[in-house]
């Protein structure tokens, strides 16, 4: 089944209010592209000014607490994103895996929580360059799913990017058929633990997305759309990936 693409973008730790104008022209470009969904996840601190102006571009935050209140210095709960006006939720991406050693029970509180928000949850899974190296790739991304996707998820409430980590922000892709092999066992994965919601699921491609190779990755079997980290920042080098997205319906 051919799924709406979804092409979101991570400005990761970029941004102040300068950067708006950037947002105010992707909003643009996607008015222009309404065959393809847009979203962009700013810093915290963008996301109130930037869903002011989204104009139909969705606006996400990039981690989110599992509490919806309380003595958590420095976090920010579901229910803030949503009161900020944001409608997506990064969870598990490979930086804050690393970076603040987040475990697939971590991804998958989060995850409950943004649906409790009423968030739909961006899920991130992806090998390292050891792991594809020694041949479980595949075994490591199925293993994440397994202890990171809550049972009760629907198609609405969860995205999964496919992200291997050894691809994001170096320029390098796997192959079309490496690509097409993770997606194809993601679908299968996501219909085992969901049943038929996870036939609708939508499966992002993330690392190293760039415009030039953006129609290529998005043409493949089960990539529903493209998670845009460096490409994302300016409108430049992201309408084109829109523009690849709302082509390929
Ligand atoms: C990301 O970090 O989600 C990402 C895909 O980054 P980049 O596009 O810069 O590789």
């Amino acid at each position: 089944m051919a799924l709406r693409k979804l092409v979101a973008g991570n400005w990761k730790m970029n941004g102040t209010r300068a950067s708006l104008a950037e947002l105010d022209a992707i909003v643009a470009a996607a008015k222009a592209n309404e065959a393809a969904d847009v979203a962009i996840c700013p810093p915290f601190t963008l996301i109130a000014a930037a869903a002011e102006r989204a104009n139909g571009v969705a606006i996400g935050g990039q981690d989110c607490h599992i509490a919806v209140k309380g003595a958590h210095t420095g976090c920010v709960s579901a229910e803030m994103l949503a009161d900020s006006g944001a409608t997506f939720v990064i969870v598990g991406h490979s930086e804050r895996r690393a970076d603040c050693h987040e475990c697939d029970a971590d991804v998958r509180a989060k995850a409950e929580a943004a649906f409790a928000a009423g968030l739909t949850a961006i899920l991130c899974v992806g090998e390292t360059e050891g792991q594809r190296d020694e041949g479980a790739a595949v075994m490591t991304v199925g293993g994440q799913l397994d202890g990171s996707v809550p049972p009760s998820a629907s198609a609405a409430q969860l995205v999964v990017a496919y992200e291997p980590v050894w691809a994001i922000g170096t320029g390098r892709t796997p192959s079309v058929g490496d690509v097409a092999e993770m997606h194809a066992m993601i679908r299968a994965k996501l219909i085992e633990l969901l049943g038929e919601e996870g036939a609708k699921v939508r499966i992002l491609y993330g690392g190293s997305v760039k415009p030039d190779n953006a129609r290529e990755l998005l043409s493949v079997v089960d990539v529903d759309g493209a998670l845009v980290g460096g490409a994302s920042l300016t409108a430049a080098q992201f309408v084109p990936i829109i523009e690849a997205g709302a082509s390929l319906r």
